[in-house]
């Protein structure tokens, strides 16, 4: 009895022992796996929650460029990430550390990090510069520094980067860009060192007009993911995503986050300088423009007072030509004028052979005319003389006064005959003409005709020849 008394005692106070102790190890094993193992569930992720515009925290949220790329990568993954706010970088450095933060999301490569984080592949770069003073001479990169005093972010990949390879340099190590920032513009230290995005926009958003790029500094940043050891599985997914990001969305990305307020404030220095030279240009244009006019109004006015002076020239030399081939009297063509004529003719006549007349015509006793009427009655007689003449003649004639009351005629295409007809019909026609005060006047004609070999004079000489024969006959009449 005793025995089967104590037998389900000892059974019940084993089975007791038993539960409690799977209990508690069930409950232990489930505790230590909840904690730091979120892979399941939502990675809890850390930034640099003061390095704008990579990336900050604003009133508990992410913002800048690193938020937008992980809402991209979560697009390609099944992937979801949790916040933990931290309020500083070391902060950051010491969650991943611990284990509070699974990945950080925009950081170097750096020997001090690959010992707890693993790194995806690069997805945005972007160069480091020194930032100094404006009166401070260019510095160039780290190498040029000579003595003077840098700043740098602790922690931050470059500072690392500085301790390795420029040990020499005075380094001050500051929380954040902005301290160091501040520090510059206050003279308390020469330089600092940065990424050129997050140092332009600091400068440029407090207003730091008092300080420059000085120059270019280490490695340009080629900023990844970082993942705390023992989470390299999301890695692959990372990675994966991190190629399918399009250049357009990195230049949305690059032109959202850089200088949004800057290119607001430079808009209106530019839209005022854009102003001002549009205006002077158009200032300029209107008084070129002006310019242009008057000039062109002058050009105007001088080219018609030219045109008219052209035409007064013109007519003025047409007068000059007619004085100088015409007799003022009688308006016939001048013996200087029938000398040139008969010259180029005489090539002409002796080219074609044709027959050609000439025919010398003088008044007969006009002294007497002079003598008894007088000078003026004598001019009179020789200019109606010479209207006879034209009403007479033939188109093609030329009739000419060769001097005093003596004519000259040049009948082309005429032979002796046809010259004799002429002669004869100019006989009668002044023999009937009515001259004032006058009344009836003769005149004698000698006439030769071109003999193809000998010159002017000769053949002018015989139609002289021949009219002295007509004088000497009783004047009134032709002979050849
Ligand atoms: P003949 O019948 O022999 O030709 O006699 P003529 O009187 O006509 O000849 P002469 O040579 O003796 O005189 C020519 C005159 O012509 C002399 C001059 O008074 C006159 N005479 C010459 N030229 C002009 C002129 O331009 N005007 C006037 N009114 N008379 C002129
Ligand atoms: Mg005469
Ligand atoms: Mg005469």
């Amino acid at each position: 009895m005793p025995v089967r008394k104590t037998y389900p005692i000892k059974i019940t106070l084993f089975l007791l022992t038993s539960t409690l102790i799977f209990l508690a190890s069930t409950f232990a094993l489930a505790s230590n796996n909840n904690v730091p193992n979120n892979s399941d569930s939502s990675i809890p992720y850390c930034v640099d929650p003061d390095w704008m515009p990579y990336e900050a925290i604003d009133d508990g949220k992410h913002i800048g460029i690193s938020s937008d790329y992980l809402s991209i990568i979560k697009q390609h993954t099944n992937l979801t990430f949790t916040l933990v706010t931290t309020s500083t970088w070391q902060q950051t450095i010491k969650y991943l550390k611990t284990g509070q933060c699974h990945l950080v999301l925009m950081l170097n490569k750096s020997p001090k990090r690959e010992k707890y984080l693993t790194f995806s592949d690069v997805y945005y770069r972007s160069p480091n510069v020194l930032v100094s003073l404006r009166e401070q001479p260019f510095i160039q990169d780290l190498s040029n520094l000579n003595g003077r005093s840098l700043g740098v972010v602790k922690n931050y990949r470059i500072a690392e980067y500085i301790e390795t390879y420029y040990p020499e340099i005075q380094k001050t190590y500051v929380e954040s860009e902005g301290e160091g920032v501040k520090l510059v513009a206050e003279k308390k230290l020469d330089a600092f060192v940065g990424s050129m995005l997050s140092l332009n926009a600091r400068t440029q958003q407090y207003g730091y007009g008092n300080l420059k790029v000085a120059g270019w500094a280490g490695p340009e940043d080629e900023l990844r993911f970082g993942v705390i050891k023992g989470k390299e599985a999301i890695l692959a997914d990372i990675n994966y995503a991190i190629t399918q990001i399009s250049e357009k969305q990195r230049i949305d990305i690059f032109k959202k986050w850089n200088n949004v307020r800057i290119i607001k404030e430079f808009d209106h220095k530019l839209l005022f300088q854009l102003l001002a030279i549009v205006l002077v240009i158009t200032l300029l244009f209107i008084l070129r423009q002006r310019q242009l006019n008057r000039f062109n109004r002058l050009l105007s006015e001088k080219n018609k007072e030219l045109e008219s002076l052209t035409q007064v020239l013109e007519k003025t030399n047409h007068e000059l030509e007619y004085i100088s081939f015409h007799d003022p009297l009688t308006d016939l063509y001048n013996r200087s004028y029938f000398s040139q004529h008969i010259k180029d003719k005489i090539h002409d006549i002796n080219r074609s052979k044709s027959p050609t007349c000439l025919m010398l015509v003088d008044i007969d006793h006009f002294k007497k005319v002079n003598d008894e009427l007088g000078h003026n009655v004598g001019d009179e007689v020789l200019t109606q003389l010479s209207q006879v003449f034209n009403e007479v003649i033939r188109q093609s004639d030329i009739a000419a006064r060769w001097g005093g009351e003596e004519f000259v005629f040049l009948l082309p295409e005429t032979s002796v005959d046809s010259a004799k007809k002429l002669a004869t019909r100019l006989l009668n026609a002044v023999r009937e003409h009515h001259f004032n005060k006058v009344g009836q006047v003769t005149v004698s004609i000698g006439i030769a005709e071109y003999d193809h070999k000998s010159d002017f004079h000769n053949w002018f000489e015989r139609a002289d020849k021949a009219l002295y024969r007509a004088k000497d006959a009783g004047r009134d009449q032709l002979s050849c």
